[in-house]
């Protein structure tokens, strides 16, 4: 039996994944791996020209090849900005990975019990929601699914919450 750690990085690229419509379904592993950089895509595949990134009304300046718009779903291409919907997806995975891992690791402290929102408070970067969460302190018994599920919920950052979490003391 595997024994699957649950601040494993590949879990919240998995969640990301599944929760957005940016990869087709039967790539999910394929997209990992392009995700960790494993396997960059856009570094190893075969590039558009420029004619094809017209046609498909991709930014001509930016580098793309056709292993990586073939794990992409209509939309996604169609989106203008597929890479950007690409870097969304790690970026979130990013976030949430590093605020489990915090939390769990606190956690593991018998004298870190109190964590806390450390935002920058910087209007034009973070949303209300997270400004009104700075230097509000929690116990590390609330855990991270449930920081993570008031994340979702309420924070409006495009694609996510820049706040880190800090020791509280
Ligand atoms: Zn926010």
């Amino acid at each position: 039996m595997f024994d699957i750690d649950p601040c494993d990085e590949i879990l919240f690229l998995e969640k990301e994944i599944d929760a957005s419509d940016v990869f087709k379904k039967d790539c999910k592993l394929i997209a990992i791996e392009h995700l960790l950089g494993e396997n960059d895509l856009l570094k190893t595949g075969t590039k558009l020209t420029l004619d094809e990134k017209k046609a498909l009304n991709l930014n001509p300046r930016m580098k793309f090849t056709k292993e990586f718009l073939e794990i992409l779903t209509d939309s996604a291409i169609n989106s203008g900005c597929p890479k950007g919907l690409v870097w969304n997806i790690r970026t979130k995975a990013r976030v949430k990975h590093y605020i489990t891992t915090t939390i769990t690791q606190a956690k593991a402290c018998a004298f870190m019990t109190e964590l806390k929102f450390f935002s920058s408070c910087n209007v034009d970067r973070d949303c209300s929601w997270c400004i009104s969460q700075h230097d509000i302190v929690f116990s590390t018994n609330v855990g991270s699914e449930e920081i993570i599920r008031r994340i979702n919920e309420n924070c409006t950052c495009d694609p996510i919450t820049r706040s880190c979490i800090v020791w509280a003391k």
